[in-house]
């Protein structure tokens, strides 16, 4: 899953308005802004399999550090507790950010999503099987985030209208570029793009402070 997960970033502004953009982001996309190092590193192995499902050619072979449901457990109690007192709903805003993404990627995943570190038990529901149900759900999350996230802040200058935009704008070509675009080269080129998410959390943040949370209606 990949828009999704932004979708869902969007979305918890709504229950945590007090917490930047950047850090929900950070939040909902933890797993995958981990694993790009882990690659990199040899810790966690993804290989290029043309055809493993009908969305993307990645065959994630072992990934228990940055997708496991106990490791995300334990990474999400550690940055909620590290951003506990922006808001009063941040911990738990935070924590269950990160560990819904174990949740949307069992749903998408083939069956390679891992319970623990070591054990054997690997799940996944394959949305990914299917490319015209994949587009669906996620767009559709997406498009309630970005409604709820809109409909939560206003713009308190242009630059707050336009880099809402222009985000939205480029995480869909990015998306659609994944769904319809040729497979990677390699492992590492999967790894280094990965990278961009780090990008789109310094986005967020740019972002953020040319919004402001919405008074409650009179
Ligand atoms: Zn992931």
């Amino acid at each position: 899953m990949f828009i999704g997960h932004f979708g869902l970033g969007f979305a918890a502004k709504r229950a945590a308005p007090g917490v930047s953009l950047a850090i929900l982001f950070l939040a909902a996309q933890f797993a995958d802004t981990l694993w790009p190092f882990l690659v990199a590193a040899g810790v966690e192995q993804v290989r290029i399999d043309p055809g493993h499902t009908a969305v993307t050619p990645l065959d994630f072979v072992s990934y228990p550090w940055s997708h496991s449901l106990l490791m995300l457990a334990v990474w999400g109690v550690l940055l909620g507790w590290m951003f506990r007192t922006v808001d009063r709903r941040a911990f738990a805003v935070i924590a269950a950010l990160v560990l819904s993404h174990w949740v949307l990627d069992v749903v998408s995943h083939a069956p390679a999503m891992p319970l623990t570190i070591t054990g054997s038990t690997h799940l996944g529901l394959g949305l990914w099987n299917s490319l015209a149900g994949t587009a669906a759900v996620e767009v559709a999350m997406f498009a309630a985030g970005v409604w709820l996230y809109q409909s939560s802040t206003y713009a308190v200058n242009r630059k707050g209208e336009l880099l809402l935009v222009a985000l939205c704008a480029f995480l869909l070509v990015l998306y659609l570029g994944n769904l319809f675009g040729p497979p990677p080269p390699s492992a590492q080129a999967v790894a280094s793009a990965g990278l961009a998410t780090w990008l789109l959390i310094a986005w967020a943040y740019l972002l953020d402070r040319h919004r402001q949370q919405r008074p409650p209606p009179a």
